[in-house]
């Protein structure tokens, strides 16, 4: 991870403390474009909308999520779950262009003690490298280099839009 002065204060540290915006649901108010919230969507399907997340772990760190409402696995429709899959290969392809990252975590937080502080179901995609600070650092905050998401986030909507097209 390169830090070149792109630091900043993540705003999931105002989030914790309790600054949430006030909507019901973060990602049905991105969805609907409701200004109370900063999106930083970089596109979206018929069923899926992929976003930088605001709060990264890491440089590229993004979150895939249903457009509908769900709060489980389980309740995703045969249909979702393939393009779900489809979106993700493509985007393990955009990010490995563009942050030639060494490996990635890929998952969801499931339920209240699954560390999941939005209930709307998304599966984060997190690049990982080799030179970076561990992760316990950075999500306890008691280090925090980050770079700015919406740096990056031009450069993205262009190549996920390229693909999607095809
Ligand atoms: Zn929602």
């Amino acid at each position: 991870m390169k830090v070149k002065g792109n630091l900043f204060i993540p705003s999931k540290v105002r989030y914790v403390r309790g600054e949430k915006p006030n909507v019901d649901c973060i990602l049905c108010a991105i969805r609907e474009k409701d200004k109370k919230v900063e999106s930083l969507e970089i596109c979206r399907t018929s069923q899926f909308c992929i976003c930088a997340n605001l709060y990264p772990y890491n440089p590229g760190h993004i979150m895939i999520f249903p457009l509908r409402h769900i709060e489980d696995i389980r309740e995703m429709k045969k249909k979702e779950a393939a393009e779900l899959f489809t979106l993700e290969i493509i985007s393990l392809e955009i990010l490995d262009e563009v942050f030639k990252p060494h490996g990635y975590n890929i998952g969801y937080n499931l339920g209240p003690c699954g560390g999941n502080s939005i209930k709307h179901l998304h599966q984060h995609i997190v690049p990982r490298f080799s030179n970076e600070l561990g992760f316990v650092d950075v999500i306890t905050e008691s280090r925090i280099i980050v770079d700015d998401p919406r740096l990056s986030l031009s450069k993205l909507k262009n190549l996920f839009a390229a693909k999607l097209k095809k």
